[in-house]
């Protein structure tokens, strides 16, 4: 097996036993990278020369015992994740030039580990997408069929897992940006409850519900990684002042008698594919012979969750795109005026979805519609909220569908806005009420395109959500 093509816990067994070094293990993944990026299009920055002094610095630490679980294992970040004194666009190219001056937490975390850093992953911009096909560096393709997409926002992020030109991603996802390229590209993607990871230094989106999590190719290595991961932040007040589970030791107890509740409204969706239903449908009766008691469940709310978080998130998203107002830093065109500055360098600056969730959220947020829109809005949140804790108080578990279809064609959706916002439709409501969502890939279609099963669970149950798709994976092999 090439080296790229390890698991987390593989590669960390073959550092330690010298059957490899991290110079090595890193420059498959850089080699994979300068082969594929010119089609796949994953990467916006690779960070060679970092990474190689960073794999040299491993392998001494492994030498002489001072390594630890993450020491010299190749990683990449979605480009909407600052890390200090590296090109971070967020795939935009008003960011075309920014250097951030500060590492977000959890990549501080993961590098004080001593893992190695081998380039910024391509995105929509700021996270603002389904496809990928809004960053302005230019579409991910799919590598199970590059006529086909990612998945986004971080579809960076998915596809160069899924390429083996990393080891594992971390991505951010406000309302499906790690699951449903996940699920998309054939690999694992968690995001976890809202504030169980630090978001400082995190491009923000809608504040109320961006999360920061991992993306990998088993569900071990995300329980590896969230151990580090998460946990309380001074730098950021809505991380909780809780715990961090030991998930390597949740995710192997013992599932049997665990309640899993399937959706009604998830498995009951007009439009669904067919292949896609049939695959999740295989996957729950595997459930009930792994001992598992699976119970039909409704969540009455589902169907305004798309709504909700499409007044939502681009109120928010409005006023955090504000700051980009390109004179602090970022890309500044010429303009005869204060003003003409400001519009020339967001029209240059912003693609089209960005211009147009400003232009929504500032319609949402305006005196006159605030009540109408945004307020309403949060409270039939509260309402989706209600709905999965009814839901939880009878089972342990929720799973569903991640994306109602596998990966779709390049250009299929792009102009086509609801029906891309429609791809959320399985993943919004789990953000909009901040609970857990793994996904785990559970089988192809004919045409080999990955399919991915949804976990929910309560919120803060990252262990019983991860426990299950330990367990799913185990079974496959
Ligand atoms: N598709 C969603 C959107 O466009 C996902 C965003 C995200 O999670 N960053 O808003």
């Amino acid at each position: 097996m090439e080296l790229n093509a390890l698991t987390i816990k593989q590669a960390t067994t073959g550092l330690q036993n010298k059957e490899f070094s991290s110079v090595e293990l890193t420059s498959a993944c850089i080699n994979r990278i300068k082969k594929r990026n010119s089609d796949i299009n994953a990467f916006i920055s690779v960070t060679e020369d970092e990474a190689m002094d960073a794999a040299k610095k491993a392998d001494e630490a492994i030498k002489n015992g001072s390594s630890k679980t993450l020491t010299g294992i190749p990683f990449g970040v979605k480009d909407a994740i600052c890390v200090k004194d590296i090109r971070s666009t967020g795939g935009a190219k008003i960011l075309d030039t920014y250097t951030p001056p500060h590492t977000a937490t959890v990549i501080e975390k993961i590098l004080s580990e001593g893992a190695v850093l081998v380039g910024k992953q391509n995105c929509d911009a700021f996270g603002h997408g389904a496809s990928n096909e809004n960053s302005m560096y230019g579409p991910v393709k799919n590598p199970h069929d590059t006529t086909k997409v990612a998945g986004g926002s971080s579809g960076g992020s998915a596809a160069a897992l899924a390429d083996n030109q990393c080891l594992f991603s971390i991505a951010e996802d406000t309302g499906g940006s790690i699951r449903q390229p996940a699920s998309l590209c054939g690999v694992a993607g968690l995001r976890p409850s809202y504030g169980r990871n630090s978001r400082y230094g995190i491009m923000p989106m809608a504040s109320s519900l961006d999360t920061v999590g991992p993306m990998a190719k088993t569900i071990e290595d995300i329980a590896i990684l969230m151990e580090v991961m998460a946990g309380n932040d001074k730098k950021d007040a809505t991380t909780v002042n809780q715990e961090v589970p030991m998930y390597t030791k949740e995710i192997i107890k013992d599932i049997s008698g665990m309640k899993i509740g399937v959706p009604k409204e998830y498995m009951e969706l007009e439009g669904m594919d067919e292949e896609v239903k049939h695959i999740i449908e295989k996957q729950i009766e595997a459930l009930k012979k792994m001992g598992c008691k699976i119970e039909p469940i409704s969540l009455p709310h589902t169907k305004y969750a798309v709504p909700v978080y499409y007044i939502v998130v681009p109120s928010e998203d409005s006023s955090n795109m504000g700051r980009l107002d390109a004179i602090r830093y970022g890309v500044q065109e010429k303009g005869d005026s204060l003003y003409d500055v400001y519009a020339n360098s967001r029209r240059n600056g912003f693609p089209e979805e960005v211009k147009r969730r400003i232009m929504v959220g500032t319609y949402a947020l305006s005196a006159g519609y605030y009540d109408a829109y945004y307020k309403k809005a949060q409270k039939v949140r509260t309402l989706i909220r209600q709905d999965f804790e009814n839901a939880f108080s009878k089972v342990d578990l929720l799973v569903t569908p991640t994306s109602p279809f596998p990966a779709f064609g390049l250009g299929e959706k792009k102009d086509d806005i609801i029906s891309m916002y429609l791809a959320d439709v399985f993943v919004s409501p789990g953000a909009v009420a901040g609970i857990p969502g793994l996904s785990v890939p559970v089988g192809n279609t004919k045409a080999r395109l990955p399919v991915g099963l949804q976990v929910m669970g309560p919120r803060l149950a990252e262990g019983r959500v991860l426990q299950l798709g330990h367990h799913i994976q185990q079974a496959q092999s």
